[in-house]
């Protein structure tokens, strides 16, 4: 399998060049060149498979510079009941008739985003130690990716983790997850300053070449094409759950962001799984939900970008999203390159309501959207207790609020579960006047000595302190 750029550079690359990698060389995403075909008897095959093992079928359709031994390994090493709590992986509950959630937040953070970091970190172990080389991962994070990521770096050979974060501003929870860590190789750095300054400073030492090389400086930011591709594994794991033929349809909803997890409905999808609706929901940061409405783009400036309850989704562009596009234009990457590279630039939005290629975002990709608020929050996270005996946290609850006006009779909607209440603490008691429920390996997280160097928001500091522990 070769990967392309989204915006026509020439050059293909295979999947072990893209993994230690972010954007193309000419600002694009890399996309595979072409999508897999799962045909009837390949699902027939796959249904019964346990994760891990599906897993590997559907990784090795995109990575073939792996041997398949080491790839089922890593696969059979990653995805363990031991680390995600059920032999399962991505347990479905049914909450009623035709409505279910796909757990994704049982790892060892609580959000989605173990699902893929934890594989990320053992392929990025595998590849550097078959490389002989290092990488310092450098990041910003106001809360889930960062956690993720350290979790799933901590004690890898080669890789150390530099994760800057705003100092005082993650929910205490949050905090000791990440600062609780003990080990090594991970190195938390609580910035005086606000989550852009912690991005600026990423984006400063990322822009000095010099710097970037002669530290081996990485990222692991949600536009990993090997994040993407293991996401597409549990819409096929949910779509095998909640079907007993592969001759029926499901729909999936999920509370997006950036257009990382959908995208790998988007991938599942065109794969061949029978996925009917994919449900993009949102919070009050609509930008995804008014593109899917009207067809209009428009990117949010930092005063339209609102701080909410489901603070994962608050977003003021979708990183991802330029993927789709690709796909939505018939996967012309001149007309890509100027939409993202200069059109919203230039005017901060584009506009394809006139396009016949928009339509077919609806007809032939299956896409939907709404739009949740606080209040709808609330509301769904206390009928759901209520109704269900099932505590959801505020992301889910805008999946599932959105998921409701769009269940078909006879087409099971399986809403994406993407992180624990425990995590949102506050809005839970605003929702239901009592605590979450807390996992009992997160007992008293809170009191654990802290691992953490607060530094002034100075990209000349932070560069100092990765030139001191790179040893
Ligand atoms: C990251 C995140 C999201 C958004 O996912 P995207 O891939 O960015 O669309 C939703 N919910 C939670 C809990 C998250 O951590």
């Amino acid at each position: 399998m070769q990967y392309l750029s989204t915006r026509g550079h020439p050059d293909r690359q295979r999947f072990c060049e893209i993994l230690l990698e972010g954007l193309a060389p000419d600002g694009g995403l890399y996309l595979p060149e072409s999508y897999p075909q799962v045909s009837e008897a390949t699902l027939a095959k796959w249904r019964g498979l346990s994760y891990p093992n599906l897993a590997f079928e559907v990784l090795s359709l995109y990575i073939d510079d792996i041997p398949a031994a080491d790839l089922k390994a890593i696969c059979a090493k990653t995805y363990t009941a031991e680390v995600f709590g059920t032999k399962e992986i991505v347990p479905l509950k049914k909450l009623e008739e035709g409505v279910y959630l796909e757990a994704l937040s049982n790892g060892p953070t609580l959000a989605f985003k173990d699902m893929a970091m934890q594989l990320l970190g053992n392929l990025f172990e595998y590849e550097l130690a078959r490389r002989g080389e290092e990488l310092n991962i450098l990041g910003a994070t106001s809360g889930d990716t960062g956690s993720a990521a350290e979790y799933a770096m901590k004690g890898k050979k080669g890789v150390r983790v530099f994760m800057t974060s705003p100092h005082g501003r993650m929910s205490p929870f949050q905090q000791a997850q990440m600062f609780s860590l003990q080990d090594a190789n991970i190195h938390n750095l609580a910035i005086q300053g606000v989550f852009d300054d912690c991005q600026d400073i990423v984006k400063a030492v990322s822009n000095d070449l010099d710097f970037k090389r002669k530290y081996r400086i990485g990222t692991v930011n949600s536009i990993n094409w090997a994040r993407l591709v293991a996401q597409v594994v549990y819409y096929f794991a949910g779509y095998f759950q909640a079907t007993k033929s592969n001759s029926e349809r499901v729909s999936f909803t999920v509370p997006s962001g950036n257009f990382g997890n959908i995208c790998a409905g988007h991938v599942a999808r065109m794969m061949g799984l029978p996925i009917d609706k994919l449900v993009l929901a949102t919070n009050e940061n609509d930008v995804l939900d008014e593109f899917f409405r009207t067809g209009v783009y428009r990117v949010r400036g930092a005063a339209d970008t609102h701080e909410t309850s489901s603070p994962s989704m608050d977003i003021s562009k979708a990183s991802n999203f330029e993927r789709f596009v690709f796909d939505l234009l018939g996967r012309d990457a001149s007309k890509v390159k100027q939409l993202f590279g200069e059109t919203l630039s230039k005017q901060g939005l584009f506009d394809l309501s006139g396009d016949t290629a928009f339509e077919q975002a609806r007809t032939r990709f299956g896409f939907i959207s709404g739009k949740s608020t606080h209040a709808d929050r609330l509301a769904t996270i206390r009928d759901t207790f209520e109704r269900f005996g099932v505590m959801i946290d505020t992301h889910t609850a805008d999946g599932l609020k959105v998921a409701r006006a769009h269940v078909q009779p006879g087409v099971p909607m399986l809403v994406l579960e993407t992180a624990l209440p425990i995590k949102f603490a506050e809005t839970i008691v605003e929702a239901l006047g009592r605590e979450p429920d807390r996992p009992a390996k997160f007992e008293g997280i809170e009191q654990l000595p802290k691992r953490v160097t607060v530094l002034p928001a100075d990209t000349a500091k932070v560069k100092a302190f990765i030139a001191a522990h790179c040893a």
